[in-house]
């Protein structure tokens, strides 16, 4: 990925500082696997995920490495690109983009939908319309899941976290908590709302990476491909077959590997907001 000018000054770097001020639990993935343990055994999980409290896991006020300040400088670029992009689509919409702000954590922080942990992955807020972003994830997403992370699969992570804030925008986001609050649906057909909202987002990614190429010429060879190692990579059925060995379709709430490369592809090919209807295309 080619790196560009400009610089958002939405970033919030809370690495480095101490924690984050709220309640610590440490260990990270770590302590929540020896905890899904302990559920499946009948034990009871948060005896094990408070128990980081007390112990030697609470992150110390330290100077960030010259290769943190550079994941600093790489995120307020590519959430610069993300304003700039979706700024020129909402205007040509006849809309206008209101920015996602970005916080940069480790091992946990608070975020307006509760305290965040870097176990969770990189999130999007709708309360405080804030994307969370813990970098040791991308470490997890190389060992654990076996994609090929590159400075454009970070760029499609944050896109998609992005994709999120669009449907908080565009009001979807809403829609989708009201299906949730009012009952009437059962957990399968949920499940089936969920994933197109997490394909949705994916395709937001592609129509990004598109949009921002043709402004600014930001790709490389490889760059879309590893972009879909890390969405497959984290297909639900991918994780699935490595937490419980076999897939099972009903419970999935981001959609398949497949599907994720379809969407994301989607958005990438045809570069136009309306051939996003991801829940017209699964709910039918
Ligand atoms: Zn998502």
């Amino acid at each position: 990925m080619k790196w560009t000018n400009d610089r958002s000054g939405n970033v919030d770097d809370r690495r480095g500082s101490g924690g984050g001020g709220g309640m610590l639990v440490g260990g990270g993935l770590g302590s929540l696997i020896i905890a899904a343990i302990v559920f499946f055994l009948g034990g009871d999980p948060s005896a094990i995920l408070s128990s980081g409290n007390s112990g030697g896991a609470q992150t110390e006020q330290r100077d960030l490495t010259p290769e943190e300040m550079k994941v600093k400088e790489f995120v307020s670029m590519v959430t610069a690109e993300n304003d700039q992009t979706w700024n020129k689509i909402f205007a040509e919409n006849g809309m206008e983009y209101t920015p996602a702000k970005v916080v940069m954590f480790e091992s946990v922080t608070q975020s307006g939908c509760g305290t965040a942990q870097a176990a969770m992955g990189p999130f999007y807020c709708p309360a405080d319309q804030t994307v969370y972003m813990d970098m040791s994830f991308f470490k997890e997403l190389e060992q654990r899941f076996g994609a090929q992370v590159t400075e454009f699969s970070i760029a499609y992570v944050m896109a998609h976290e992005i994709g999120h804030h669009v449907q908080t925008l565009l009001g979807t986001t809403q829609k989708v908590d009201q299906l949730r609050n009012n009952g009437q649906y059962s957990e399968s057909e949920m499940n089936k709302v969920s994933v197109a909202t997490e394909l949705q987002a994916d395709f937001y990614a592609g129509l990004w990476a598109k949009q921002t190429d043709n402004r600014e010429n930001i790709l490389e060879p490889g760059d879309i491909e590893s972009a879909i190692s890390a969405a497959e990579a984290v297909g639900d059925d991918n994780i699935q077959k490595r937490s419980q060995g076999y897939v099972n379709q009903e419970g999935f709430t981001h959609g398949s590997s497949a599907q994720r490369r379809e969407w994301f592809m989607k958005g990438y090919n045809t570069g136009d907001i309306k051939q996003g209807d991801t829940f017209n295309a699964l709910l039918k």
